[in-house]
């Protein structure tokens, strides 16, 4: 058997007690692995790893004997100075000694300031499970005393949902999407004025083949980590999605979000259209709206104009499936959008009728006068009518990909937190746990277990990261009173004070990180300690 290599040298800290007991490293499995090599076990995959190198997933390195997490844990400040260093070393094994008249203001007057957030990113993880989570930090928040249990989770059972404002055509309600050949997830239910996706998630993990799970995981970190992923729809779109940006349907960047359906501009803006056209038509592919039949005409007693349309009248003014979905006018297939009209009632049409058809983002738009066989014939925009669809356009929110992390966090991670894991998840479901990932507040599903939703756009820049089992490796924090905390079972010999995590770092020898990194907390999260949990 070979000895793993100990740190040492590590100032007097305030340790909590019994932290070294039983919760040292495994013997390795392999007797014959070189003394040169350390295996980390903070994943299933147990990397042997030689000095100076890293393991297979870039994220925990061998140096000089130590087994290192390689990215600096990320906490957030509510204030940070511009001239102070975002990256600041541990005094721990392998880490620097800050230099003399550094004075680090970062160790200082925050301690009770209720300042200062240390999130899971880099801040290492609790597999194999039996270990307390790698910082279990204790601060004060409006003179009470706190607790934030931080780890880096490893999650097989997680997926995106993105949500893509767009009206065109990506693909049918379950068709499968692609990354790179392979199959990553499925378009599901549209949502008003965006097409939802769900990519990733176990199945398409571990269940299907090894490529399968190779893509899958490239392809949420690439997402979670704010980077734009190209994939394909079967019988659909090709599509760039990334995390804050507009979407990319077919090489063309996705400008606006409609306004509503063809039924609700022509409501919102029928006041504006009665005296300046006969007949409106808002070409949609969900629903078209007519408005001289649209209870909005009706009630600005506009008279009929004769139109008759293709497709399934709903109710008046209301049409279903006037043309097939696509990336043409409002959504639907077509690029003529006279081809929706089925012919004008003689006797209610009359010549010299106007007519404007639009879509409903005002992006396509004509204008039309019948003649005297009843044809509309396309004429120049009068201005006033113009400024009515530009009006829509600017109505239309920028068309965006959002892309919401959804994870569930078994009960391994749960151990981190406690000794009695059932006990963490119903503190979370009375309210007295804020759950957030890398700082951003995260939504708890109803229901059982700990399933977290967060927009990976409230997160911090690369909070994921993955291990090749394969699976997601993400931030995860549960805030809460010391008091709360000691009553679901916590593991209260391990809460270390704020002091110490800023200087020391993460209470393992382990595979701990050496730095930190402060980054400023974004304005648009709520500070996450205090806070009432955000549940659903
Ligand atoms: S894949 Fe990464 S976390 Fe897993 S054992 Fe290897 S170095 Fe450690």
């Amino acid at each position: 058997m070979t000895e793993h290599t100990k740190t040492d040298g590590l100032p007097a800290m305030d340790l909590p007690p019994n932290a070294d007991i039983g919760l040292g490293k495994a013997p390795p499995r392999n007797d014959r692995m070189s003394v040169a090599k350390v295996e980390c076990n903070a994943c299933p995959v147990l990397c042997q790893i030689s000095d100076g190198r890293t393991g297979a997933c870039d994220r925990y390195a061998n140096r000089d004997g130590v087994l290192v997490r390689v990215d600096p844990v990320v906490l957030l400040r509510r204030e940070l100075a511009a001239d102070e260093p975002a990256l600041v070393p541990f005094l721990r094994a392998g880490g620097e000694e800050a230099r003399d008249g550094d004075a680090p203001a970062w160790r200082g007057d925050l301690l009770h300031a209720d300042g200062v957030f240390v999130t899971g990113v880099g801040s290492s993880t609790t597999y194999p499970d039996y270990k307390p989570a790698p910082f279990i930090v204790g601060s004060q928040a409006r003179g009470v005393d706190m607790v934030t249990v931080v780890t880096e989770g490893i999650f097989s059972y997680c997926s995106f949902k993105v949500k893509i404002d767009t009206d065109r055509f990506l693909g049918a309600e379950q068709a499968n999407v692609r990354y790179r050949g392979e199959v990553v997830g499925h378009v599901t239910t549209a949502e008003y004025g965006s097409q939802m996706l769900s990519l990733g998630g176990v199945h398409h993990l571990t269940g299907g083949s090894k490529k399968e799970g190779r893509m899958t995981v490239e392809l949420m970190q690439k997402l979670g980590n704010k980077q734009p992923v190209e994939c394909t729809i079967d019988g659909g779109a090709n599509l760039v999605v990334q995390a804050g940006r507009a979407p990319i349907v077919n090489g063309v960047e996705e400008q606006r979000m409609r306004v509503g359906c063809g039924s609700a501009a022509v409501g919102i803006f029928a006041r504006q259209f009665a005296g300046v056209a006969d007949e409106v038509v808002v070409v949609d592919d969900h629903i078209t709206g007519v408005l001289t039949e649209h209870q909005a005409g009706r009630c600005l007693d506009m008279p009929p104009s004769g139109i008759h349309m293709h497709g399934r009248k709903s109710t008046p003014g209301r049409y279903f499936q006037v043309a097939n979905p696509g990336d043409g006018w409002g959504g639907t297939d077509i690029a003529d959008p006279l081809s929706i009209i089925e012919s004008w009632e003689e006797g209610v049409a009359r010549p010299g009728l106007r007519l404007l058809m639009t879509s409903t983002t005002g992006e396509h738009a004509q204008w039309y006068v019948l003649d005297e066989a009843l044809r509309p014939v396309e004429q120049p925009m009068p201005e006033e009518v113009r400024r009515i669809v530009e009006r829509i356009g600017e109505n239309c929110e920028p068309s965006l990909c959002s892309v919401l992390f959804l994870g569930g966090a078994g009960g391994s991670l749960r151990a981190g937190v406690t000794e009695n894991p059932v006990l963490l998840t119903r503190a979370i479901k009375r309210a007295l746990v804020n759950v957030t990932c890398g700082g951003a507040p995260a939504y708890v599903w109803p229901g059982g277990g700990i399933t977290v939703m967060a927009d990976v756009m409230r997160m911090p820049d690369n909070s994921f990261g993955t291990v090749p089992t394969p699976a997601i490796v993400a931030p995860i924090e549960f805030s809460m009173r010391l008091s709360d905390y000691a009553a679901l079972g916590g593991h209260v010999d391990h809460v270390f004070p704020l002091a110490q995590a800023l200087a020391r770092g993460a209470w393992q020898d382990d595979g701990a990180p050496l730095a930190l990194r402060w980054q400023r907390a974004d304005d648009a999260n709520p500070w996450p300690l205090g806070q009432p949990p955000m549940l659903g």
